[in-house]
């Protein structure tokens, strides 16, 4: 807890108390019938204590709401004033609107389609054109043996409980979240030792066990928040969408939840495509689904979205990366294990120091942690508004060797957006067991290796006679064993001549006796060695990145007149969804000539622009383009100029009507910035063209 808020959470359970007992000594002195005089002064120092109380609480709800004292108030204001902007101008609305809408669907209207296509276009080269990665697009429809093989079907489950009598659903881990925040915002009584205990479950509610979950439901109290009926227990229930294969109903399948497992599918095909070598990165970008619980929060929890996954296959042996130095000086906010358990804050970290320690597991997933940074900064996240939280051991799946999500902060707090984690060999070698093809790699020996093999022959007459119908069960067991427990039991046959041998298919120990199995070590030549590669997973909710963008880019302005709010996204040329309009002045023949060349050769630039010949005034065009975060105005104004206006300085410069569009497309492409047209041309003059 920041020291301030444990400090001023102290200071208010002293002030309680004096006014309490302040509060019973007025009592008693007119019972005891004082002297006015003598009430009169308790009175006033009751009031003092009163005001003084009242103070600490006021600063309490501001270092509580991270801000003035109304913090919490202007963050939901801020909310409505950018998703009232966003769905009013059809950036997204909620799906099947006409018929009352679903839960957790979403449709994006033009602007919306046109800020996704441009964070999708980035995405690609960032990530798929810089790093050569190979694209692909799988099916959203599986087959069940796929997402058996992955583990799906049986863990793909989110912890749920139930109102008794109603039968509502909720996400456990989401009521006893909501409580805790209430809690430390709400009521400022509690005391700091309980404000702490508070933080530290937020800190860890992801590593709860279902049991866990449960107890801190029952200890706290909590009842479902519409009814205030009591609550089951918690229990998983699998959020993926359930379906059938054709029409005999006899195969079944789901919709993928990731696009993960369709590259992992394709390893062998790919590995042979990238001339069977590693590392190499195979990337997708397709719609995801899962069957929400209670879905809320907008764009940032919906039960379809699109999702855009890279598989980095690395060899376990080796996993340095050769542009790792192009990140590693990078610094930003990072939120290892150790703070969160320890409940402080994220800070700011260098890469290359967190690799080094061994804090970032190893370089490939350094790297990628890095280019991550690089790319949602680039969009125009806010720096200081992203850390990089590493994953809780119990929050990790047991196969990971290490996981960080890139968390935005937004008005619902801090969301995960990025997911980047070392998932081992883990997917590969679970298809590899289920569908019987070896997903594996091999490294080819310039020269050939001598290696020591282990041989682990069983002698098949003398286990038939010895175990019969059981003889399968036990040559398979002593084959499986490795090298440990195998030169175990070659060295106790030898010293004792009998061992007992645990067969698990069979539940039970058999006798092995020393003529039934000969184990030996025997040298080799090698031309190879083969292995399961490990992979590397940044998995990107593309969504919620852009809801996220939404937010960091929205801000409010006073009109000319003061007497209205303007809306205005600052978005970065890369991701506006419209880069220029396209304005007469006022409506003429001339003009409006001219407004089409101009509209003409932006077409021939490739820039996506808007021409507006309406005869409204040029402060309502202008505020109209702002609130879709287009980036530049083009105002014509004569037959020879233009004027060309940047969204949010609202500075102008003058331009002839020939170098119009390539000025624009220089800034949009980012060949030049804003500040060198300012510096390059003429300005505009007569004031602002808002006026
Ligand atoms: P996961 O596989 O659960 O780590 O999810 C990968 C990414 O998908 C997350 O980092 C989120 O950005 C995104 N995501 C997961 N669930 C949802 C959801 N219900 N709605 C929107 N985005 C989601």
């Amino acid at each position: 807890m920041a020291a301030s808020e444990e400090s001023l959470r102290k200071a208010l359970a002293v002030k309680l108390s004096a006014v309490e007992a302040h509060g019973n000594a007025v009592r008693a002195l007119k019972a005891a019938k004082a002297s006015k005089p003598e009430i009169d002064a308790a009175i006033e120092a009751l009031n003092n204590l009163k005001l003084e109380k009242s103070s600490i609480e006021k600063q309490l709800q501001a270092a509580v709401s991270g801000g003035d004292g109304d913090g919490a108030l202007s963050r939901e204001a801020f909310r409505q004033a950018a998703v009232n902007t966003l769905e009013r101008r059809l950036f997204y609305i909620p799906s099947f609107k006409i018929y009352r809408g679903v839960a957790g669907l979403y449709d994006y209207g033009p602007p919306g389609c046109a800020v996704k296509s441009n964070v999708l276009a980035f995405w690609r080269q960032h990530f798929v054109l810089e790093e050569n990665m190979l694209e692909v697009d799988c099916p959203c429809v599986t087959p069940e043996v796929v997402l058996k093989a992955s583990g799906h079907v049986e863990k793909f489950t989110d912890l749920m409980v139930k109102d008794e009598k109603t039968g509502t659903c909720y996400r456990a881990d989401h009521l006893l979240k909501d409580f805790c925040n209430e809690k430390l915002q709400k009521d400022l009584t509690i005391s700091a030792e309980k404000a702490a205990e508070l933080k530290h479950v937020l800190a860890t509610l992801d590593d709860l066990s279902a049991e866990a979950l449960g107890a801190k439901i029952k200890e706290y109290g909590i009842t479902a928040p519409d009814t205030k009926n009591p609550l089951s227990d918690p229990y998983p229930f699998n959020l993926m969408f359930q379906t059938s294969i054709g029409p005999s109903g006899l195969s079944p399948g789901y919709m993928r939840p990731e696009t993960a497992q369709g590259i992992f599918v394709n390893f062998k095909d790919l590995y042979y495509y990238n001339g069977n070598k590693l590392p190499f990165a195979a990337a997708q970008i397709g719609q995801a689904f899962r069957n929400e619980i209670s879905p809320r929060q907008g764009l940032l929890r919906v039960r379809e979205f699109t999702l855009a996954e890279i598989e980095h296959f690395v060899d376990p042996e080796d996993k340095s990366h050769p542009k790792y130095f192009e990140v590693a000086g990078l610094e930003f906010l990072m939120f290892p294990r150790e703070e969160q358990m320890s409940g402080q804050s994220a800070k700011k970290i260098c890469l290359g120091d967190a690799v080094s320690k061994g804090i970032v597991n190893n370089e490939t997933l350094g790297y990628f942690i890095g280019r991550v940074y690089l790319f949602l900064t680039r969009l125009g996240i806010d720096k200081d508004r992203l850390r990089f939280r590493q994953h809780l051991a119990n929050e990790m799946a047991h196969y990971a060797a290490d996981c960080w999500d890139a968390e935005i902060e937004c008005s619902y707090g801090w969301i995960e957006c990025v997911g980047i984690a070392d998932r081992s060999a883990y997917d590969l070698r679970a298809h590899s067991e289920k569908s019987g093809v070896p997903l594996v790699a091999a490294e080819k020996f310039s020269e050939p290796r001598e290696v020591e093999k282990l041989v682990i022959a069983p002698v098949k007459k003398e286990l038939g006679l010895a175990f019969k119908g059981n003889q399968k069960n036990v040559v398979e067991a002593l084959e499986a064993m490795n090298e440990k427990e195998a030169l175990e039991m070659k060295a106790a046959l030898e010293s004792k001549g009998e061992v007992e041998f645990y067969v698990c298919t069979l539940g039970k120990n058999v006798p092995i006796k020393k003529n039934m199995v000969s184990i030996s070590k025997e040298k080799k030549k090698e031309h190879q060695r083969v292995f399961t590669p490990s992979v590397i997973e940044p998995s990107f909710g593309i969504g919620r990145i852009i809801y996220c963008l939404f937010e960091h880019s929205f801000y409010t302005r006073p009109s000319k007149a003061g007497d209205e709010q303007l809306n205005v996204f600052r978005f970065p040329p890369l991701v506006a969804p419209i880069k220029c309009t396209v304005f007469p002045l006022v409506q003429n023949q001339q003009y409006e000539d001219v407004a089409k060349v101009i509209s003409k050769s932006l077409t021939a630039a490739g820039i996506s622009h808007k021409i507006d010949i309406t005869g409204t005034s040029i402060g309502k065009r202008y505020a109209r383009t702002d609130e879709l975060g287009v980036p530049f105005a083009i105002t014509v104004d004569s037959t020879k100029d233009v004027t060309i206006r940047e969204r949010d300085s609202k500075l102008q410069v003058r331009v002839s009507v020939e170098e119009a569009a390539s000025v624009v497309k220089s800034v949009t492409d980012g060949h030049r910035t804003w500040e060198d047209v300012w510096e390059k041309f003429p300005h505009h003059t007569s004031g602002s063209a808002d006026d």
